[in-house]
């Protein structure tokens, strides 16, 4: 990627892969700006940049700076670099939502005769994406597997398998597989393996660092974290991200908005701040869901009794992320009772925010037949835990149990 050009008082700040992870939050990706002397890129809303005097050297379809907001708007440009040096990649690619970085990726990279090993818990779109559209439409093959299991993992394998795609930490069941062991699987079969990391942003989980091959993220979640931009992202190699920003970038055209990309800069700089308490203070809260009689039960890695509780601590050294599913004793009216009586945390979808957020699932679906028995039979309540002070957040659910429960 063609560099801007840096400032001549100010070192360039591109790649401090030496500095330590909070370091680089603050300064990847920013520079000083060169028009203006701002110490922040501005946000810039052009459609279009000034060609130079010959543009017959100049390729159409370029994602170097100065040609179009949709081949490499400035802000944009500015994101990608950041996202490269927080995941440890050598590229990265903005896009318009998580969905449409996940959908860059499996349209860039599959054909038609392909097959693909899915995750059978993975976010709604994923799923549909390879249960219909991408079946239907371009004759790309998926197995559902649970892939805790490495054995089915290995059994699913086909001459023709590509990729193997996988979430992180699953949502909503918060299982976790094992990153490197399913990475080996599929290198050795020569299939790429790309993980959603949207759960367990840096510095909790760098994926490339255990062999993934590809990192994708919503960013409209954590990294932005303050619910107000949607934007997703794919992280990898120099020539793996150069595919998908032609094929699904340039060609397809879900780019992300200059004033996103600016929103989610400005956003990821508070990143590890904000993961270190949604950290702590969603462990407070498994802990007191997990010792009240009226909860049936909890998912959250932090927990000792979770299934894949010491895998997580290996894989997520700095922390279990701020994700749990729960229920309470009884049926969805009772779920849904106990949701209206809560006070500061409120009903809605989406996760990562500054502002504590759960929404009822009930246990109906095509899907859940690969949920666990208790999400099943119980439904969930999928808990994004805040920045809001962890005691308000014990105390709105201890009281809205005791009103629940009375
Ligand atoms: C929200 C989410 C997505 C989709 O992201 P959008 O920005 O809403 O398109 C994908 N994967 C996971 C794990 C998510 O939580």
């Amino acid at each position: 990627m063609t560099k801007q050009p840096s400032p001549p008082n100010r070192p360039d700040k591109h790649t401090p892969a030496s500095l330590a992870f909070a370091t680089q939050a603050v300064h990847a990706g920013n520079e000083v700006d060169a028009g203006t002397g701002a110490l922040r890129t501005p946000i810039v809303m052009a459609n279009s940049y000034a060609l130079p005097e010959d543009p017959s050297t100049l390729s159409w379809s370029g994602t170097a700076a100065g040609l179009y907001t949709r081949n490499s708007g400035t802000n944009q440009l500015g994101l990608q670099r950041k996202l490269a040096v927080l995941e440890g990649g050598e590229d990265a690619v903005a896009l318009a939502s998580g969905v449409a970085a996940l959908h860059a990726v499996f349209f860039s990279l599959l054909k038609t005769g392909d097959h693909v090993i899915v995750a059978d818990v993975t976010y709604e779109a994923v799923h549909r994406l390879f249960a219909e559209l991408l079946p239907e439409k371009y004759g790309i093959q998926a197995t559902f597997v649970d892939t805790t299991d490495l054995g089915a993992v290995r059994a699913a394998l086909r001459p023709e398998t590509r990729l193997i795609h996988i979430e992180s930490v699953a949502n909503p069941t918060t299982r976790v597989t094992d990153v490197a062991a399913v990475a080996a699987i599929a290198h050795r079969v020569g299939a790429l393996l790309s993980i959603d990391n949207t759960f367990t942003p840096p510095p909790l989980f760098r994926p490339l660092a255990h062999g993934a091959d590809l990192v994708v993220h919503s960013l409209t979640k954590y990294i932005n974290g303050h619910g107000d931009a949607m934007g997703g992202a794919v992280i990898g190699s120099a020539d793996l991200i150069r595919r998908i920003k032609l094929d699904a970038m340039v060609d397809v055209g879900g780019v992300i908005s200059p004033f996103n990309a600016w929103l989610i800069m400005r956003g990821s700089v508070t990143l590890p701040l904000r993961l270190r308490q949604h950290c702590t203070s969603a462990q407070t809260v498994a802990e007191f869901l997990d010792g009240d009689p009226r909860v049936a039960y909890v998912a959250y890695p932090g927990l000792a009794a979770h299934p894949q509780h010491d895998l997580a601590r290996r894989q997520f050294p700095h922390g279990f992320g701020g994700m749990m599913a729960f229920a309470v004793t009884g049926d969805p009216d009772t779920q849904n009772r106990f949701v209206a009586n809560l006070r500061v945390i409120t009903s809605a979808v989406s996760l990562g925010h500054d502002e504590s957020l759960i929404v009822h699932v009930d246990g109906s679906g095509p899907r859940v037949a690969a949920y666990p028995a208790e999400f099943r039979e119980l439904g969930h309540l999928r808990l994004s835990v805040g920045l809001e002070d962890a005691d308000d957040l014990v105390a709105d659910l201890a009281a809205a149990l005791d009103a629940t429960f009375p």
